[in-house]
């Protein structure tokens, strides 16, 4: 079993810049254990980051954010992506939704994905329904995602096991696991 590491929207946008909260920074020491232990253990570790254009849909309904080209389309720098690491864009909320990331996976042989980043219940969501019907396995730390509130991150995670069959752990004991293998 192949696992890779998709890291959602840890742009600036969301995390220091025009949607940011306090719980999307907190989340930041989380992603950052998680990914360093993946590379350690030779996981493949994919960004998928918003870089939208004026016409996208989501822009009418959260106004700008994440523009492409913008600073606030950048990985926020305690994430910036190593040399190994891959960077995708997208346009609205799944990462699999025309961004190349369903081939890439096939070409590096994954067959379950980490999910990590922003949000529970938008991004992370709507890239569980697309890994589901493609086939992928998904697994998501519970404390390597995070939502806008409480109430929508535990909802989220509760349909992503119930509906996707997300198998929910946590990051330190995904951080074991590898860094063991
Ligand atoms: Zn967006």
């Amino acid at each position: 079993m192949t696992q890779a590491v998709i890291v959602i929207d840890m742009v600036k946008d969301f995390v220091t810049g025009k949607l940011k909260t306090e719980r999307g920074a907190g989340l930041v020491p989380k992603v950052k254990r998680l990914l360093d232990a993946a590379r350690r253990s030779g996981r493949p570790v994919i960004y998928v980051n918003d870089a939208h254009l004026p016409v996208d849909g989501e822009v009418s309904i959260w106004g700008e954010h994440a523009m492409i080209g913008s600073e606030g389309a950048e990985v926020i720098d305690e994430l910036k992506p190593q040399e190994k690491d891959y960077v995708l864009g997208k346009r609205t909320y799944s990462a699999f939704y025309e961004t190349g990331l369903d081939p890439l996976l096939r070409e590096i042989n994954a067959d379950t994905v980490v999910l990590a980043g922003l949000h529970t219940n938008i991004c992370a969501r709507h890239t569980a329904a697309d890994a589901f019907f493609r086939g992928y396995k998904i697994v998501v730390p519970e404390d390597g995602v995070e939502a806008f509130t409480e109430k929508d991150h535990r909802e989220g995670l509760e349909y992503l096991k119930k509906i996707y069959g997300a198998k929910l752990t946590k990051t330190e004991k995904l951080v074991k696991q590898w860094l063991k293998d």
